[in-house]
């Protein structure tokens, strides 16, 4: 299976030219990018950074998962410990979130720290959903900080999830770079990354993809 690579932008870039121009240099990575929600019809990227749990109505500031799905994205990240820590998301709305992602077909890319969240997040949802969820492990210590989880203890993650989601597609997230990215995938077992500060920068972004993509 070819390496799963998703580009979390987080609020960057500061412009509509800058985010046409970084996609423009990258998109032949054919990586699931995440722009901000205001960059999304310039660049009809396939992957969003979060939703609300509602479909419509009076959700000021929210986007639904309808909504995303109807625009043509196909995977959102949920959980994202930065909103877990700045918009105070806990691990019930997560879960709301998964299931009203689940229900509109998209693809939820949920990110955890810590296993004991991963039972929470995943509360009541059926066996054949469960499947459709791409679960990032990302430790938060190791998110934008240029210290990337030691490969012995990323593979020891991968076993302690996999014993829950069994079959589910498996991404490391934290200061992944060209030089630690082969790690994660042919080592520590995870299918695929995701990618914060590093796909801001084109060169080494698709270098990353490059050095996992034969
Ligand atoms: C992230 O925020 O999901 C992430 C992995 O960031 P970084 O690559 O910058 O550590």
């Amino acid at each position: 299976m070819k390496p799963f690579i998703v580009a979390n932008w987080k609020m960057n870039p500061i412009s509509l030219a800058k985010a046409k121009q970084l996609f423009n240099e990258i998109k032949k990575t054919k990586a699931i990018i995440c722009p901000p929600f205001v960059y999304l019809s310039a660049l009809r990227t396939s992957g969003a950074q979060d939703c609300f749990w509602e479909n419509q109505g009076a959700f000021t500031g929210e986007v639904s998962p309808k909504q995303l799905k109807d625009f043509g994205c196909k995977y959102v990240l949920i959980g994202h410990s930065e909103r877990r820590k700045y918009q105070g998301e806990t691990e019930e709305m997560i879960n709301k979130k998964l299931k009203a992602v689940l229900e509109v077909n998209l693809r939820p890319i949920l990110c955890i720290e810590k296993i004991s969240q991963i039972k929470r997040d995943i509360n009541g949802i059926s066996k054949e959903k469960l499947g459709k969820i791409i679960l990032a492990y990302e430790p938060v210590w190791a998110i934008g900080s240029g210290k990337a989880c030691g490969i012995s203890v990323a593979r020891k993650m991968n076993s302690a999830i996999r014993k829950i989601l069994k079959k589910n597609i498996l991404l490391y997230g934290g200061s992944v770079n060209s030089q630690n990215v082969k790690g994660f995938i042919k080592e520590a077992g995870f299918q695929g990354v995701l990618i914060g500060k590093a796909s801001l920068n084109a060169k080494e972004f698709i270098k990353i993809v490059e050095s996992i993509s034969n």
